[in-house]
């Protein structure tokens, strides 16, 4: 009976009644109460907003708890100075950069920097890439003892005060240029537009090593182990480092001295660039940071909906609820999806239905801070998750455009994708569904995971299938997968609304959100794609070839080639099982053997030791590069080596290479073992 009931392959009908259960009015009142207040990690406004997500998910029938973790943050000394100021040679000051803030906002600061108070020449950096510094090299400036300016955008700002520190600068200012944030013009911005007015600021987090950082590998509770003063310090960010608006970096850089820029460094303020190092007159720069790390408590809210025949089989949809301010697109435009998919799902429950296997609702705290409260409920749960999580899918910022679909997800689950975002209706009116709509798109592209939200410690540290869907870009205008308010205090309510005015992008987040859990849960074979997987080793390893082909010589080559080729074979015998399976064998018990081989496919590209460059990355294929936190590239262990080429070509870089591309070999055939077994 119970097998009749759950063997509802190919039936419609459950998507459609999630379809028609969703309520933009629901919606709206959810973005209205959490976008009310800021709500900062570890401060009493996000405590509030966890309690009301808690709730909720009572109401809507799920099972909920609040999972708290006691961690080190960083906050600006409200007391003691945070700018930037000009000195005169006779050390008079003439000019100070200011932040505008109200009520409960935090002003603007880049979390765990260090404090400083620094004094030295300024040198425009562009955005403060690898490249770029190697630019300035070419060019003969030395950036050794300088303060540095660079450019939002482009990459993870942590990479950015990385590459500042590698060149011997001691400090680093960082700013959003309108020629990036402002693109129409300086006259049309916020609240007119959702363009960056003057005096908005970009706050962020700069640390490269993820989680809690006072308690890496455990859970940041009461009886964990918590790194000394000194250890914690060795892994923080070293130079001081402020965001400041354009209207402030308008005065520094008008100042500047020295060689005009390249001209693709030039920005959109109405001055003329220049590298540095240094100001007019002999001026100096004074860069004063004044931060403080803390404890304070965090709260991630956990719902669940138990599977009915597989309830130790997972599927997870998650976000974080805290914000720099008001987070209205960051990251509550994908919390009210994650919302609204909880409570149809729910409301189907109180109608009879219950999944094959269980759904998490996750809700976590921090992230801005570095993935804190994601990372050490990871650490918490590692050890059961490893062998029942199926699939992690994230919502971080659902509608943060309105002009097409922008999906990050490995290839196992493009397909759940593609085929919910085929059964929801084109929220433009023009195509037959949402995803037709994409595909005829000329921004039509599937990104790799890279990092920079809550995925990355379930797919980069355990191996769990992701994806990271969003309505992303302005039309024609603004090409970047944020928005231009992107963590400044213009990410409003308001905002949202000039993205979203009648919320049909939230909705269609939600339909395409709710039909993937659906069918992820309710499948009896997982639906992962494995033929993506074949096709993304296959691209990957030719890729791999082309670049350090020379390095690694003809043996280890055809050693390449015959793992692959294992994998291939592997794949295609249990692609015949799996339809043989769906033809005539509904033996649960059969089905959870051809399932687990499924489930441990993603793991086998684990590896303990984690890759070069950070230990905590531990996915072969699926984590961050190294050099651009922020990408995805198909084997990112590699990058960090290739850094070290780039400067000099040793063999101590090469034998990296081989040590590296050996581990890929292995695990190669070790999924096509995983496969057969
Ligand atoms: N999403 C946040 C950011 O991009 C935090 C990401 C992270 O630290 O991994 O600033
Ligand atoms: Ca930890
Ligand atoms: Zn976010
Ligand atoms: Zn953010």
């Amino acid at each position: 009976k119970l097998l009749d009931k759950l063997n509802r392959d190919g039936d419609n009908s459950m998507t459609q009644k999630l379809f028609d259960t969703i309520d933009t009015g629901q919606i709206d009142s959810n973005l209205r109460i959490l976008t009310g207040k800021p709500r900062l990690a570890g401060t009493e406004n996000n405590r509030e907003s966890g309690d009301f997500v808690h709730r909720q998910f009572l109401q809507y029938g799920l099972q909920s708890e609040i999972i708290e973790y006691n961690v080190t943050l960083s906050y600006p000394d409200k007391t003691a100075d945070n700018y930037v100021s000009v000195m005169e040679e006779d050390g008079t000051e003439t000019f100070k950069t200011v932040a505008i803030v109200e009520g409960d906002e935090v002003q603007p600061f880049n979390a765990f920097s260090p404090s400083g108070n620094v004094m030295g020449d300024l040198v425009f950096v562009n955005y403060a890439r690898d490249s770029d510094f190697h630019k300035l090299k070419d060019m003969n400036i030395n950036v050794s003892g300088t303060i540095v300016i660079a450019k939002y955008g482009k990459g993870f700002r942590g990479n950015k005060v990385e590459n500042a520190y590698g060149a011997g600068a001691v400090g680093i200012i960082l700013y959003s240029d309108p020629g990036d944030y402002a693109p129409s013009g300086t006259n049309s911005t916020y609240p007119d537009t959702v363009f960056l007015p003057t005096d908005g600021a970009q706050r962020g987090n700069i640390v490269l090593n993820k989680g809690d950082q006072s308690t890496p590998g455990y859970p940041a509770n009461e009886y964990s182990y918590r790194l000394r003063e000194h250890e914690l310090n060795s892994r923080l960010p070293k130079i001081p480092c402020l965001p400041i608006s354009y209207s402030n970096a308008y005065s520094l850089l008008s100042l500047m001295t020295g060689e005009q820029v390249p001209d693709e460094w030039k920005g959109g303020l109405n001055i003329t660039y220049r590298i540095g190092p240094g100001l007019t007159y002999k001026r100096k720069i004074n860069l004063r940071v004044s931060n403080k790390l803390e404890n304070r408590r965090i709260y991630n809210v956990i719902g669940k909906i138990k599977g009915e025949l597989e309830p130790d089989r997972y599927v997870m949809v998650g976000n974080h609820r805290d914000a720099w301010v008001y987070g209205s697109i960051d990251p509550i435009s994908g919390t009210i999806v994650m919302m609204e998919t909880a409570r149809v799902l729910g409301r189907l429950l109180k109608e009879g239905w219950r999944p094959r296997r269980s759904v998490l609702f996750c809700s976590w705290d921090a992230e801005e801070f570095g993935l804190v409260g994601s990372f050490e409920w990871m650490e918490d749960n590692s050890k059961w998750l490893t062998p029942q999580a199926v699939a992690y899918i994230n919502v971080d910022s659902a509608v943060s455009g309105n002009d097409t679909i922008h999906l990050k997800t490995v290839p196992l689950l493009q397909k759940v994708f593609e085929d919910a975002a085929n059964k929801v209706p084109d929220p433009y009116g023009k195509y037959n569904n949402a995803y037709e709509a994409w595909r005829n798109h000329p921004r039509f592209r599937v990104y790799k995971m890279g990092g920079g939200s809550d995925h990355v410690p379930f797919l980069a540290g355990l191996g769990i299938p992701s994806m990271y869907p969003k309505y992303s870009y302005l039309k024609d205008i603004w090409g970047s997968t944020s928005t231009p308010l992107y963590h400044t205090r213009y990410e409003n309510y308001h905002a949202f609304k000039m993205i979203d005015p009648e919320l049909k992008f939230s909705k269609t987040m939600t339909s395409i959100i709710s039909e993937s859990i659906r069918n992820i849960a309710d499948s009896r074979i997982i639906p992962f794609d494995i033929d993506r997987y074949t096709e993304y080793i296959s691209n990957g390893v030719e890729e791999l070839l082309n670049h350090y082909g020379q390095v690694i010589g003809p043996k280890m080559e055809e050693w390449i080639h015959k793992s692959v080729n294992a994998f291939h074979e592997s794949a295609a015998r249990l692609k015949s099982i799996i339809a043989a399976i769906h033809n005539d064998n509904d033996d649960p018990l059969y089905a959870r053997q051809v399932n687990d081989k499924l489930l441990w496919l993603e793991r086998t590209f684990l590896i303990d030791e984690g890759l070069p460059g950070n230990s905590m990355y531990k996915h072969l294929l699926h984590s961050p590069d190294t050099a651009n936190y922020y990408g995805g590239v198909s084997f990112p262990g590699l990058g960090g080596i290739t850094q070290c080429m780039d400067i000099q070509n040793t063999t101590e870089c090469h034998a990296e290479i081989h040590k590296h591309v050996a581990k890929i070999i292995q695990r190669i055939f070790d999924a096509a073992k995983t496969l057969n077994s």
